[in-house]
């Protein structure tokens, strides 16, 4: 079973940040390998967040990457 992708992207920090629960980790997974604009998405966050450290974290905020994986997935 797929979750959605705005429960996905609501994800995102926690797996960066490894925090999430085998099970969660797996579904995250699971939805990337199927979901090319999620799994850009996440990688592009990835990256960023790499680069930016700590700062933008959280604080950038999951809504207007929901907004974004929205209008990427077409929902
Ligand atoms: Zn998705």
């Amino acid at each position: 079973m797929m979750r959605r992708c705005e429960e996905i992207a609501a994800l995102l920090y926690q797996y960066i940040d490894r925090e999430l629960s085998e099970e969660e980790y797996q579904q995250v997974e699971a939805h990337l390998d199927e979901c090319p604009p999620c799994k850009h998405v996440f990688k592009l966050e990835e990256n960023m967040l790499t680069l930016v450290g700590e700062r933008c974290r959280r604080v950038c905020a999951p809504e207007g990457l929901i907004n974004r994986v929205r209008q990427l997935s077409g929902e």
